[in-house]
């Protein structure tokens, strides 16, 4: 069986003192013990969430760069994360992909690199609704997730995020069958492609308009293996999407 995994991606969001609030009360609350929980702060905040979050709750990046140091203005590197405390790093968000136009190869590099150096990945893949009304969804987060598996071999430390664009920050959250069709055949490919032992223990989250009320639902799934929430994960209705796994 795979661990329930939330992770917590509040974007650009929050300032000292909410984030010091939300940290603290995060910390504070009655969480599913199975439940694997991760939030990822903007980079300015992560060690004051370090700082106030109690163990056995960790922190991740919302990006790495993918070289070890030396002349990247505004990067930051594996290396630093680490010796911070923070353990993971999302990469290949669409917010990325499309905004600061990351290809599959750059995600993939820097996620050999995040790997590499110890950093868990959670690795976001998904498509734009036109993508999705042309019959190419499959194709589209295959295509992301082989550019990874090109370069990385070991899977251990990947989680997967499906995030179809369309399901993003609209409140338009994918059904549940959307949802577990592609988590099915992400696994499908990750058999054949990757490893049958990769198939089985790697958790495969769902995220785009998750909440407390459709996270049940969603969580019955048999792919589904957790959540990446934005909006929500800075509300008090983080709590009740990590304990949604009943
Ligand atoms: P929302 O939960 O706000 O739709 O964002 C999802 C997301 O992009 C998480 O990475």
């Amino acid at each position: 069986p795979r661990q329930f995994f939330v992770g917590g991606n509040f974007k650009m969001n929050g300032n000292i003192k909410t984030i010091t609030e939300i940290v603290q009360k995060l910390s504070e609350a009655k969480l599913d013990s199975n439940t694997e929980v991760v939030i990822a702060p903007p980079s300015l905040y992560l060690l004051l969430a370090r700082e106030h979050l109690r163990k056995g709750i960790e922190v991740a990046a919302q990006n790495v760069f993918d070289r070890p140091n030396g002349a990247f203005t505004g990067e930051l590197s594996v290396e630093q994360l680490k010796e911070s405390g923070i353990t993971w790093a999302i990469l290949g968000h669409s917010e990325r992909r499309v905004i600061l136009q990351e290809d599959n190869s750059f995600v993939a590099n820097k996620t050999k690199a995040a790997i590499d150096g110890g950093l868990g990945v959670i690795l976001c893949c998904g498509e734009s609704l036109e993508q999705r009304e042309s019959n190419k969804t499959i194709d589209v987060v295959t295509t992301q997730l082989k550019a990874v598996a090109d370069k990385v071999k070991d899977w251990s430390k990947i989680v997967v995020a499906y995030e179809p664009i369309w399901a993003i920050g609209t409140g338009k959250v994918a059904t549940t069958e959307q949802a577990q069709e592609v988590h099915a055949a992400i696994r499908e490919w990750l058999k054949k492609e990757v490893s049958s032992e990769a198939a089985e223990k790697t958790r495969i989250l769902y995220g785009g308009s998750v909440t407390e009320k459709n996270s049940g639902e969603l969580a019955k799934q048999p792919d589904i293996d957790g959540f990446l929430v934005g909006g929500a994960s800075l509300k008090p209705a983080f709590f009740d999407i990590i304990n949604s796994n009943q």
